[in-house]
């Protein structure tokens, strides 16, 4: 009931405005995101890979509407590459990419050639790109744009959402040799006909699909932050003999830090997601929808109004 709620301001720009300019708003932020510049990022990235972390980037935007905006967006991602390359950050450091800010709800050819200019320049920054997985009206697009993109760059990465009933055949599907791909439990408000909506449920699905994912011959990349699914992939880990350069976690900024840390101090590879920019309102609605403990820390910050 209040993910829906939340969900559903996070689709208000009347709420969006109100949050945007709240006095307490950018301390909360700063918890979950890097700041609003590529230098901050960089700045981030440095001091997450100086803790043995590796790292993807999200330039935060989302709702682009004309090909102006899409253009931004993938010259922001070219120019954060090369800084990256420059600053002796990659490969640790990747980019997470949204098709639906290159353009994806308006020309889909846009957003796959905006997507193909960020791998090329990923590609010569000696990096990788990984694209999100957006609302299930966009799955099949995006999976489309990532079959096209793996043809010149097949390390591209693809996220997969285990509260959608068809993932499970996605992951057969994706589960081959230099496959890439994120597993996730999901952060969108999705109708019971394509997603389960019973946590037990999601939680069961993302079991069946890491399952698959780490019997296969794919890269798992293990995004939750959850205690029983981390354990879960541990243990598979060791069953599929899976060391550190055969899978990894990812966790999100700001979100069990010290979590983070201690799988890094296990030996695993964890790669945190570092999301910037100046766009941060749906992003920051997504993770008060995922966890009441974030929204009484977002209430602790209106209280104090600092
Ligand atoms: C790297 C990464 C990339 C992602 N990319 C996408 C994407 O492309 N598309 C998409 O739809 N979604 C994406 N997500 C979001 C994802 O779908 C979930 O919405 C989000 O990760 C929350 O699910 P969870 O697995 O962490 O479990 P939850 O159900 O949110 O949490 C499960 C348990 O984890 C623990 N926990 C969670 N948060 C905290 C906390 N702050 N402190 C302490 N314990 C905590 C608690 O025990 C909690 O009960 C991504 C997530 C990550 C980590």
């Amino acid at each position: 009931m209040l993910r829906t709620v939340i969900l559903a301001a996070s689709r208000s720009s009347r709420i969006e405005r109100l949050v945007e300019t709240a006095p307490f708003s950018r301390d909360v932020v700063r918890r979950f995101v890097a700041g609003a510049q590529s230098a901050d990022a960089l700045r981030v990235t440095r001091e997450l890979v100086g803790d043995g972390r590796a790292v993807t980037l999200d330039n935060l935007g989302e709702d682009t509407v004309t090909p102006a905006q899409a253009t931004a967006t993938r010259d922001e991602y070219v120019t954060l590459l090369g800084m990256l390359a420059e600053a002796g950050l990659t490969p640790a450091a990747e980019v997470s990419v949204k098709l639906s800010a290159l353009g994806q709800s308006f020309d889909e050819q846009l957003a796959y050639d905006n997507a193909r200019a960020i791998c090329a320049a990923a590609d010569a920054a000696g990096t990788t790109v990984t694209l999100d997985m957006e609302d299930h009206t966009t799955t099949d697009s995006t999976l489309d744009i990532l079959t096209k993109l793996r043809k010149d760059f097949p390390s591209t990465g693809a996220v997969l959402q285990a509260y959608l009933r068809r993932t499970e055949s996605d992951c057969r599907d994706l589960a081959v040799a230099g496959s890439r791909v994120r597993l996730c439990k999901g952060a969108y408000s999705e109708p019971e006909s394509v997603a389960y909506q019973a946590a037990r449920e999601v939680d069961k699905s993302y079991v069946r699909c890491l399952n698959i994912l780490m019997s296969g011959d794919g890269y798992p990349m293990l995004a939750t932050h959850d205690p029983r699914l981390i354990a879960i992939g541990e243990d598979r880990a060791r069953w599929f003999d899976r060391g550190a350069d055969r899978f990894e976690f990812q966790m999100l900024y700001g979100i069990r830090p010290e979590e983070q840390a201690r799988l890094v101090g296990e030996g695993y590879t964890v790669r945190t997601y570092v999301p910037y920019g100046d766009d941060w309102y749906g992003y920051l609605m997504r993770r008060l929808a995922e966890r009441p403990a974030n929204l009484a820390f977002f209430a602790r910050a209106v209280a104090s109004r600092k």
